[in-house]
């Protein structure tokens, strides 16, 4: 219980404070590790995962570990649409059951594709001075995928925050993943939704610091990275992969109620165009 919030945040372990006033121990979580966040930063990068930092689907992907590199019929009939996440679980409670282990998982995600451009786009987010961005991942996959290719990467330290539903191991060895919130968007799979998670964000980290950023980014690809960026203002940037969904519903969005829509728009196909925009936006 108390765990999930760690489990969902990678936050590094901090003591815990003695003679607080009562609350719930996420809140007390939450408040705590905002003292690791400097509050000078000028801006706010969001990315997705799946398709968009790595170049194919975790939850896809993992089905490799199964016998046959393939789910069973039966399996996959029990998908129902708006119940992603409890069809994920089934998946991996079926992967345990054939054997597989953490170690076999594990190795799948370090292999995952890094999406092209995007080490380079890692490499000018750290070579900024450190007052310029503050980075934040916000993904429907779950802690355990997104930790192992992080990891693996060595592009872990450049996230200050990750958002995504938390998953662990029980003694039994099955990977077990929860819901990372519930909310009530209707565009939104029943256990995420990101506008939520990125208008929390920024609106508690503007209170901590007392001003707001200068510019707020969001880089992904999917249907569920449109919702949050429906929620970005017009000096904020949304870089939608090209011809993926979140491009396609931004388009729409645009021709059928103008003005909707408020983020400037920047389709990229590599992570070195979100870095040529970037570049200019930093400069000013
Ligand atoms: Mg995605
Ligand atoms: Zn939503």
């Amino acid at each position: 219980m108390g765990d999930s919030f760690f489990n969902c945040c990678y936050v590094p372990p901090h003591p815990p404070g003695e003679g607080e006033p009562v609350r719930s121990r996420r809140t007390e979580i939450m408040a705590s590790q905002s003292t690791h966040i400097p509050s000078d930063k000028r801006f706010i990068i969001f990315f997705d995962f799946d398709e968009t930092i790595v170049d194919e689907t975790s939850d896809d992907m993992v089905v490799q570990a199964a016998p046959g590199h393939h789910l069973p019929g039966w399996l996959k009939d029990t998908y129902h649409p708006g119940r992603y996440n409890e069809y994920m679980q089934r998946v991996l409670a079926y992967l345990a059951e054939q054997g597989v282990t953490e170690s076999d998982m594990r190795t799948i995600m370090e292999k995952l594709p890094t999406t092209p451009g995007m080490l380079t786009l890692f490499q000018f987010l750290r070579a900024r001075p450190p007052q310029d961005f503050e980075v934040v991942l916000v993904s429907d996959a779950n802690t355990f995928f997104i930790e192992s290719w992080l990891r693996r990467t060595g592009a872990r330290q450049l996230f200050h925050r990750i958002f995504t539903n938390p998953a662990t191991f029980n003694k039994d060895g099955r990977l077990v993943m929860r819901p990372f919130h519930s909310h009530d968007c209707p565009r939104c799979p029943d256990n995420m939704c990101k506008q939520v998670v990125v208008r929390d964000y920024v609106a508690r980290r503007t209170q901590e610091r007392g001003r707001p950023y200068q510019r707020i980014f969001y880089v992904g690809d999917g249907a569920n990275d449109f919702c949050p960026a429906l929620a970005l203002g017009p000096r904020d940037v949304a870089f939608p992969r090209r011809d993926f969904p979140m491009h396609r519903l931004i388009t729409e969005t645009h021709e059928a109620m103008p003005g909707e829509f408020k983020a400037v728009t920047v389709p990229w196909v590599s992570g070195e165009d979100v870095v040529q925009r970037l570049r200019k936006l930093v400069a000013e």
